[in-house]
């Protein structure tokens, strides 16, 4: 078995590898890097040529793994594409969305953008299979039942995370492969936790994301819900309004749907609240499909009972940060030019205000920068824009959408694999996790792949 880690460095950026097995390939996402500009946002595709690719298959629709999807489908003609249901639905929102913002930086980065076209998306997702969990299927887009055993079969598994994730379990030459995108083993407030396969899997290729921060000793999500609510009120009463940065997808639905049940609970008041218009998109999806994933409030609608107003790039320009309300806006990593970015600089210097970090954020990005910023300290966090001195208030709460390094640890102990392959991890976090599963499995050989090179599984 053939195994190519395809990103461009060991780092969570642009997703993306490839399995080969009795002359048949898949590639296993295809995502675009968050920092990256231009070709080098795309991952190694060029180290495919020569490789059979009859497959590309999407564990879920966040760009780090589905991001340059149309780029792949435009070089790999033949291959068939599957996800699931929800993911294809949020894939193609998000890939028409990523075009617009490729065109709009168009001038900055070159002629290169967009790298795909409207048009191309469209006639791409035309093309994509959906895959119901736990239906086995072979690379050609039938059911496995009652196939040679050597030939490549894959089936899906609830990866917790968000809408539509997905673990993906492959098996060829009497092997079994599990390759478990973006997992999530607890329950969110609105999304289960993951449901993986614990024995028979010869091969673990795990993510490692929250490999470098420990759990904090009695952590739990219930305690975390009450100190944010909490913040809020004391937010509230200072006579401020609350930021708080967050992805379009997942942490924006997990967003609402606490301050939903903050609400019910008169935790909060009735305060209104803003998100932004991509979101407003993931969110319609989320209420649509709410019966296709495992939820902690299965028919929880969030438009309707949580009633969020809508912010768009034109509209936040008059938007004033008004006294007493949740503005739950992106980019979470509050990039440049982003809602929560240019949201968050009319807040810095205002000490009634607050900023409430929710999420993972790279520490090179605006979001991480801030995070580590003093009170009084000059903060930029837009370099075209005046740097001003930082007087709101911020704090920072867990809820990630990624399982704790402890829950994974738990997890690679149980499936004991023979061969145990870590991605999706920053350098620190990679070690901790090939640290301590080197402890717990001196029999499991542990695979770090470096980018780029064919290895044998
Ligand atoms: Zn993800
Ligand atoms: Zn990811």
């Amino acid at each position: 078995m053939k195994f190519i880690n395809l990103t461009r460095r060991t780092e969570i950026g642009a997703n993306c590898y490839y399995l080969g097995a009795g002359g048949q390939g898949v590639v296993l996402d295809c995502g675009m890097h968050p920092k990256e500009v231009g070709e080098m946002a795309l991952p190694l595709l060029a180290n495919l040529n020569g490789l059979p690719v009859d497959a590309l298959l999407l564990s879920h629709a966040h760009l780090d793994h589905i991001g340059s999807l149309p780029v792949l489908m435009r070089q790999q003609p033949q291959a068939r594409i599957f996800m699931t249901e929800p993911t294809a639905a949020i894939g193609d929102a998000l890939l028409h969305n990523s075009v617009n913002v490729m065109t709009r930086e168009r001038e900055e980065v070159g002629v290169i953008y967009p790298l795909f076209t409207h048009r191309e998306t469209d006639r791409a997702t035309d093309r994509w299979q959906h895959c119901r969990l736990g239906q086995p299927f072979t690379v050609d887009g039938e059911r496995s039942q009652a196939r040679p055993n050597d030939e490549l079969s894959f089936e899906y598994c609830d990866a917790g995370h968000v809408l539509g994730a997905a673990g993906i379990i492959l098996r060829a030459e009497g092997r079994t492969v599990f390759y478990t995108g973006d997992v999530n083993f607890d329950d969110q407030t609105l999304t289960k936790g993951a449901v993986f396969p614990e024995s028979g899997i010869d091969v673990l290729i795990i993510e490692a994301t929250r490999g470098d921060s420990p759990l904090p000793e009695g952590f739990s999500r219930e305690a975390e819900e009450r100190r944010f609510a909490e913040a809020l009120t004391r937010a509230f009463d200072r006579g401020g309004c609350v930021l708080v940065p967050v992805f379009a997808l997942g942490k924006t639905q997990e967003v609402l749907a606490m301050i939903y049940k903050f609400k019910r609970s008169k935790m909060i008041g009735d305060v209104p609240v803003y998100i932004g218009g991509l979101s407003s998109k993931m969110t319609e999806i989320y209420d649509r499909r709410a019966n296709q994933t495992a939820r902690v409030m299965p028919r929880l609608q969030l438009f309707p009972e949580v009633g969020p107003f809508v912010l768009n790039g034109k509209t936040i320009a008059d938007a004033p940060a008004r006294p007493g309300r949740i503005y739950a806006l992106s980019s979470g990593m509050m990039t440049p030019k982003t809602l929560s970015n240019i949201f968050a600089r009319r807040l810095l210097d205002r000490p009634e205000h607050s900023i409430f970090f929710v999420g993972y954020a790279d520490p090179e990005s605006p979001a991480g920068i801030l995070q580590k910023s003093q009170p009084n300290e000059l903060v930029s966090l837009d370099e075209d824009e005046p740097a001003v001195p930082l007087r709101c208030h911020l704090d920072q709460f867990q809820f990630s959408a990624h399982a704790s390094r402890e829950s994974i640890l738990e997890y690679i102990k149980k499936v004991a694999p023979k061969k145990l392959v870590l991605v999706h991890g920053d350098v620190p976090a990679i070690e901790w996790m090939r640290a301590s599963a080197a402890a717990a499995l001196p029999e499991t050989e542990i695979i770090v792949p470096p980018p780029g090179v064919e290895i044998e599984l």
